[in-house]
Formats: C-alpha cells, sequence, structure tokens
C-alpha cells in the first residue's frame, strides 16, 4: 500500500470506530441493544478502494444510488463478502438487474417496479420508500397509498418495512411519524414490517432513537462527497 493510501484505509477505519460508538450510545440511552441497528455505509461516488478500506475496518454493508456504478465496484470487490443495498431511485427498466445485485432494496415505489423486482428475483428482501411531507424534490410515495402498495406487491417480493428520507429539520417528528405508520400498516397487513431504514450523517442518533433498524450513513465515515462527482 502507498503511503497516502494508508493514511486514507485510517481515516475511515477511526471514522467508522467513531460512528459505532456514537450508534451504541444512542441504542443504550434508548433502552435499545446495539446489535439491532445495521450501519449501512452510503458509498455512492465512493471508490472501490474507500470501500475496501471500510471492510478491512469491518464494515459489511454498502449502500448505493446508481446501478451501473454498483455494478462496477461489485466487480472489484468481487472477492469480498458484502451484503449489498440498493438506496437510491430504482427506474422499472433497471429493477431486473437490481434484483440480481443487491440484498435489500430500499426504495420500492410503485407496483411496476415491485412487479419486476419480483419476476427477476421471487422474495427479494425490500423496503418501501415513503414521501411523508410530499416533497416534489424526493421521490417515494404517499403515506395513504402504502397500504396498496403493500398489498400488490407481498406476493412478489418481501416486503420487510419502510424507508424514508425527512425534510430538513424535521427528521424526529418525521421519524416517529413513519414508525407509526409502520405500526398501523403492519396491525392492518399482517406483516411484521420489522425495518425502518432511517437516518444519515446528520441525524441518524435522533433515527435510533425513534426506532431505526437501519442507518445509511455515508458523509461521517467516507468524508464530504465532492458535488457532481459519479462513478459510471
Ligand atoms: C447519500 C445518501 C445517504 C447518506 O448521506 P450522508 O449525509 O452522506 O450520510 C443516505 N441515504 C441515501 C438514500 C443517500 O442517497
Amino acid at each position: 500500500m502507498t503511503d497516502s493510501a494508508d493514511i486514507a484505509q485510517r481515516e475511515v477505519a477511526t471514522r467508522l470506530e467513531s460512528v459505532r460508538s456514537r450508534i451504541a450510545a444512542a441504542a443504550r440511552r434508548s433502552g435499545r441493544d446495539p446489535d439491532e441497528i445495521t450501519l449501512v455505509l452510503a458509498s455512492k461516488t465512493q471508490p472501490a478502494s474507500a470501500l475496501k478500506a471500510a471492510y478491512q475496518a469491518g464494515a459489511r454493508d454498502f449502500g448505493e444510488n446508481y446501478v451501473q456504478e454498483a455494478s462496477i465496484k461489485q466487480r472489484e470487490l468481487s472477492d469480498l463478502t458484502i451484503r449489498w443495498h440498493f438506496i437510491g431511485h430504482l427506474q422499472t427498466n433497471k429493477a431486473k438487474t437490481a434484483a440480481t445485485m443487491f440484498d435489500l432494496i430500499h426504495s420500492v415505489d410503485s407496483a411496476r417496479v415491485a412487479a419486476s423486482l419480483g419476476a427477476a428475483k421471487p422474495r427479494l428482501r425490500c423496503l418501501v420508500e415513503v414521501n411523508l411531507a410530499g416533497e416534489r424534490s424526493k421521490t417515494g410515495i404517499a403515506p395513504g397509498e402504502v397500504e396498496c402498495l403493500i398489498d400488490s406487491s407481498r406476493d412478489s417480493v418481501e416486503v420487510a418495512g419502510l424507508m424514508t428520507i425527512p425534510p430538513v429539520g424535521e427528521s424526529r417528528s418525521r421519524f416517529a411519524e413513519l414508525r407509526e405508520l409502520r405500526d398501523r400498516l403492519a396491525a392492518s397487513t399482517g406483516l411484521a414490517l420489522s425495518e425502518l431504514s432511517i437516518g444519515m450523517t446528520d441525524d441518524f442518533e435522533v433515527a435510533i432513537e425513534e426506532g431505526a433498524t437501519i442507518v445509511r450513513v455515508g458523509r461521517a465515515v467516507f468524508g464530504q462527497r465532492i458535488i457532481g462527482q459519479r462513478i459510471r
């Protein structure tokens, strides 16, 4: 390893350790077991070498936003035992490919996408992405439409829970709102819906206090992203 790669490796390891201890502290102060919480490293725009550095520091779950970018990294890292998460917006025409590449899809927001995923890989684990505030800039479906989507998708994919990205400044109340929606839907559908994928660099501790089972953290581990940078 070159010196600079060595330094980068140590930096990622240090930041990862710090995020892990913050996760554990947030879990303990809300009376939860830290092992209930999966840390997914959001690795969009990061080169395979950065993922490998995090892997060597113990990370196993990585979240990617673009199918094409993920497939390049998966090829480069094929010797590692990684659980791959898809956390970006999924287009129907990419769903078939995505189904074969990822262990958990966080961002199902239409019956068509769910049907395409299930056709390619029956019982693939998925989360429904909910747009709680009706923000036009964000993907996800309206809270009132989630039950209908679950009903039409549950035979083709395994609906394991919900995901959301809250409006800036509303993290805690929106996370609580998602958890309450999950509780109502679990009762009405009879599904466990045990996974809540909430929380990023700026709000993952709040998310854990509000019931997150999965947090998706990028900048706190990899450092600031370069705007517009994208690996193709
Ligand atoms: C980039 C991204 C994250 C991580 O964001 P950070 O602020 O870097 O922690 C989490 N979830 C999704 C869907 C993302 O696109």
